[in-house]
């Protein structure tokens, strides 16, 4: 009997099973990868086209997951992308690998925070998260100006975290409280459209982005105007923004492209409706990012093109127009006006929505 345990315990130390977690650096490689396993390097060479370009690519300070056997490699999990992962087994010496889908731990969290330094570092005190700052900024920047807050302002946040092998990988607001003796601000993420509304179903940003590109001028403002190539008053029904060629134009609001092609003049564009009868145009495109096509419905902020020379235009730039009821009109007064207020079956969805996300989280509206 003694003889037989002896013999199990000194199995069990000879096939010693490693399993470990290491973090992808700057001077590993694939190649580098399979060398130091012993993995012959047809290994790579049999992998589809797609995935052989992500395995050249994989992000510095990924984790890879690896079990090992007297550091022989009996499988990795080598995360491709934020969804897929090459997985690696080894079955009696022979390798065999498959896509398979990275499984992340969701967890919600509720934090309740006084803001008495700044934002930024009270928050990152409380959750150790470096991105929920620019989450919280930008949720509320139509409301208010991080920069100036009272003292004694306190914020609640009910947010969603996503991580692999204990590390955060995403995050996600649900509900965001900001409140002092002066004010109180109320945010709840919709599920059904991934906006932030208030209590009462407003929107608490625009329907519109104030630009549809980081620019660095405008070069002609929406009216009449000598035209600068055919010399001749004309109608400016847009406005021109200067920047770099290859900078990315995004929709200013949610819609559904309507238009994608060239017209004369404007060379390749983009059209979009929107909801309340608006339609938005991007012009002299240089050209269109993938998976842009008439009939596809974009979010706002999503990148629609990129601006380039195309069509009648004296330089890089991006014309804009705006359109309400098929008439121009001038983009740079259409911000303020345009909120959203849910209405209908959004409405009563959105309400039955928070009011559960209320009852589970004990969130107490004043
Ligand atoms: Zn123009």
């Amino acid at each position: 009997m003694k003889k037989f345990l002896l013999i199990i315990i000194s199995i069990a130390i000879l096939s010693a099973y490693k399993v470990e977690t290491k973090k992808w650096s700057k001077s590993d490689t694939f190649y580098g990868f399979l060398k130091k396993y012993s993995i012959p390097i047809s290994l790579y060479y049999d992998l589809p086209g797609n995935i052989k370009r992500k395995v050249k690519r994989i992000r510095i300070g990924e984790t890879i997951f690896l079990l090992t056997e007297n550091n022989r490699l009996k499988q990795a999990l080598i995360p491709l992308d934020d969804k897929n992962q090459l997985q690696i087994i080894n079955k009696n010496n022979k390798y065999l690998t498959k896509i398979v889908p990275i499984i992340y731990e969701t967890q919600k969290k509720y934090i309740e925070v006084t803001i008495n330094n700044n934002l930024n570092y009270d928050l990152y005190k409380a959750t150790n998260l470096r991105s929920l700052t620019n989450k919280i900024i930008n949720i509320f920047s139509d409301k208010l100006n991080f920069r100036y807050i009272p003292k004694n302002t306190k914020i609640k946040i009910l947010y969603e975290e996503k991580s692999r092998y204990g590390s955060v990988k995403q995050i996600k607001v649900l509900y965001a409280s900001i409140f002092n003796k002066f004010y109180q601000y109320n945010a709840f993420l919709n599920p059904y459209d991934g906006r932030y509304y208030d209590e009462r179903a407003r929107s608490l940003k625009g329907m519109f982005l104030p630009a549809p590109l980081h620019y660095k001028r405008i070069s002609s403002k929406f009216g009449m105007r000598l035209h600068p190539l055919l010399h001749k008053w004309r109608m400016h029904d847009g406005i021109d923004y200067v920047n770099r060629i290859g900078t990315p134009i995004k929709s200013v609001a949610d819609g559904k492209i309507i238009y994608k092609g060239w017209i004369r003049g404007y060379g390749r564009v983009v059209k979009i409706k929107h909801r309340d009868g608006y339609i938005t145009l991007y012009g002299h495109l240089r050209g269109w990012p993938k998976g842009i096509y008439v009939g596809k419905w974009v979010k706002q902020g999503q990148i629609i093109g990129y601006l380039g020379n195309s069509g009648l235009s004296t330089g890089p730039h991006l014309h804009f127009g705006v359109m309400r009821y098929g008439k121009w009109i001038n983009p740079l007064k259409i911000r303020k006006s345009a909120k959203i207020t849910l209405w209908g079956k959004q409405r009563k969805n959105f309400f039955a929505y928070i009011s559960t996300l209320k009852k589970d989280y004990n969130i107490a509206l004043k």
